[in-house]
């Protein structure tokens, strides 16, 4: 049973079962893909499970008593603006999975028939579903006023971007070449690249 905190936790459950849900249903509809190529290696798996870790931490913190000792006090608007964060992160992880479909892996790979998207939220960031996972990182900061459940998916999903992000592009720049390159001309990583 929930311990009771307060409104924000029940939010952030609530949450938390959405994106969880959202997840579920594109992992079922990409089964049965076949990779092509593989490029993540053991350390993306790692770093993938490390980052998974700090995102299912708070289950610990909301259910058992273990990580009390951590808890402290949030400012008033920090819970509001945590709501609005983690909304804003669950259409972009619903958009993103919806525009990638059949594209879409947890591990680095190049599937049997890729086709590089490029349009809907795609449109000016490379990596919209990254940037969801790690505003839905901050929303839980926001929301859970425990050190460790607020900010180990942050702590944890840091390096595994790090370390991802440039072997991805350098993976997708060898396999769609000129293409990618243009693409990565009006798009921004994380954060949409308007002025253009
Ligand atoms: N980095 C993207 C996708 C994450 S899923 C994002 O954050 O939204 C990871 C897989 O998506 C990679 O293995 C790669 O094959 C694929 N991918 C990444 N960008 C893509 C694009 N623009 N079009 C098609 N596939 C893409």
């Amino acid at each position: 049973m929930l311990k009771g905190h307060n409104a924000f936790e029940v939010i952030f459950l609530a949450f938390f079962v959405v994106g969880s849900v959202v997840r579920k249903v594109y992992t079922s509809r990409r089964r049965g893909v076949k990779a092509e190529k593989k490029r993540g290696g053991v350390l993306d798996i790692i770093l993938v499970g490390s980052a998974g870790v700090g995102m299912t931490v708070p289950l610990v913190y909301l259910f058992t008593p273990w990580l009390d000792f951590a808890n402290y006090n949030l400012p008033g608007w920090s819970g509001w603006v945590g709501t609005a964060v983690f909304a804003g992160a669950i259409f972009m992880l619903w958009r993103s999975h919806a525009d990638l479909g059949r594209n879409w892996s947890a591990t680095l790979r190049i599937t049997g028939q890729h086709s590089l998207v490029t349009s809907g939220v795609y449109r000016r960031i490379r990596h919209p579903m990254y940037t969801a996972h790690l505003l839905w990182a901050i929303a839980q900061g926001l929301l859970l006023a425990n050190w460790i459940a607020g900010w180990a998916f942050l702590v944890l999903s840091v390096p595994l971007y790090l370390m991802r992000i440039p072997k991805e592009e350098q993976m997708m720049l060898e396999y769609f070449g000129e293409e990618y390159r243009l693409y990565i001309s009006r798009t921004g990583r994380l954060i949409p690249r308007i002025w253009k």
